[in-house]
């Protein structure tokens, strides 16, 4: 270990604190196949945490037609050539009336950027109405609306004037509950129309369409209806962040979106289009596009490069191929049984959130006062990673395991990943 720790002293001479890893002492990766990984000293790692290889590590395909690509042309993206343009008509054609325009960029955090810069630009207002508990990058505007805790913990106090943020509707934290779907948004509702009697009326509301980040937990049926109706009543535009939870993750849908039954204004998509090649993009209407043409600019140098677009291409074709959207509703199906059953078990088992391969199992003290098990999640995490399994946890609290595995997983991955979370808790007392 030597090395390893010397590695990993350099690392840390280099990078900032606030980069530091979630683990006191990380396995070095060296090798990716499938959902599985390989670390230095040789061991094998179960991946349930990254959602950026929807296709798995290293997919033979995608590395056939990056360096296809790269032996012939990499560029900037102001040249006109074939592949953007039937990437971008293969995404466009992915989402309903009338989005139909696409912008490429690299990241999530750009793509959550241009999509508050559309809807500022396009509604003519400036203030934004976010969710508690939120992550949605790291550039200026998308950090603005990162309400999330779990990080930075004055990230509350330290919002910009122009955010304005409602409590996440979480059902299982009894907020928000009631039996009818117009009674779930209200808070968000009254904040937005607030606003607007200030004479301040949001330029728009962003919010993940399937709550990632909060730990997998959906929305109440109706939230976003009713809170999108209530922006655009005001002049405002619904912003929909897809990074995480888009793009066939949850199974039976393939946006978020759909299981709200709901079409936002803009669409913020990233990570699982370009399997770990960085690669995002921004869907709108045309009118919405038109109208910020009027007030802004865009360009990107590398959003949508030949090699981003033929990776794009092949992830689309690969997902259709394998059915992972489909594994996804199978495999993701049997975990969540696999792990509601555990409940009956282990006491600390509060909930077991999510769908298809988008899961959360949030740990709790005691069921009645659902305290976070903040110290006995990361407790269970440090000991997953000894029986070979890399998973982490989410929530403002930290108590909730996020279980985001490539789609390509099977059923005896899962299976094994149930048993060790059996095991770990038995042998930690749970
Ligand atoms: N939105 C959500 C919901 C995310 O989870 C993330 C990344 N964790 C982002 C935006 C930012 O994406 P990126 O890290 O690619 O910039």
């Amino acid at each position: 270990r030597t090395r390893e720790r010397d590695l990993l002293d350099r690392r840390d001479a280099a990078f900032a604190t606030v980069q530091e890893h979630y683990y006191a002492d990380p396995p070095r990766i060296e090798r990716g196949w499938r959902h599985h990984l390989l670390s230095t000293d040789g061991r094998s790692y179960l991946d349930i945490v990254n959602n950026v290889t929807p296709l798995g590590h290293a997919h033979p395909r995608v590395e056939q037609a990056v360096s296809r690509q790269l032996r012939r042309l990499n560029t900037n993206s102001r040249f006109h050539y074939a592949s953007v343009v039937e990437f971008t008509e293969r995404l466009a054609a992915l989402l309903p009336d009338p989005l139909d325009t696409v912008f490429l960029v690299n990241s999530g955090s750009e793509a959550v950027d241009l999509g508050l810069r559309l809807a500022i630009g396009a509604s003519g207002r400036h203030d934004v109405v976010a969710l508690s508990e939120a992550y949605h990058g790291w550039t200026y505007a998308s950090d603005a609306v990162s309400t999330s805790l779990q990080d930075n913990p004055n990230a509350l106090a330290t919002r910009p004037s122009w955010v304005h943020t409602v409590d996440s509707p979480n059902s299982y934290r009894g907020r928000h509950r009631g039996p009818d779907a117009v009674r779930y948004a209200p808070e968000a509702v009254a904040v937005i129309d607030e606003l607007a009697a200030a004479g301040r009326p949001a330029g728009a509301f962003i919010g993940e369409t399937f709550y990632g980040n909060a730990g997998g937990v959906a929305l109440p049926d109706g939230y976003l209806a009713e809170v999108y109706a209530a922006v655009r009543r005001h002049g405002g535009l619904a912003v929909a962040d897809e990074v995480q939870v888009g793009y066939g993750r949850l199974g039976h849908w393939f946006w978020g979106f759909e299981q709200q039954r709901v079409v936002p204004d803009i669409v913020c998509v990233a990570k699982a289009m370009g399997n770990g090649h960085p690669l995002g993009a921004v869907i709108t209407s045309k009118a919405v596009a038109d109208r910020y043409r009027d007030q802004g600019y865009f360009f990107s140098s590398t959003g949508g490069s030949p090699v981003s677009s033929v990776v794009g291409l092949t992830v689309l074709d690969t997902l259709r191929d394998e059915d992972l959207q489909g594994n996804a509703v199978r495999v993701g199906g049997r975990l969540k049984s696999r792990l509601e059953a555990l409940a009956d078990r282990h006491g600390i088992i509060g909930a077991v959130h999510g769908s298809g391969l988008y899961l959360g199992l949030e740990l709790v003290r005691d069921r009645a006062g659902l305290e976070p098990a903040t110290e006995e999640t990361a407790e269970l995490c440090d000991r997953m990673l000894d029986l070979g399994v890399i998973v982490q946890p989410t929530g403002d609290h930290l108590n909730i395991l996020k279980i985001k595995p490539p789609l390509c997983i099977d059923a005896t991955a899962v299976d094994f990943f149930a048993d060790m979370i059996d095991l770990a808790l038995t042998q930690l007392g749970h």
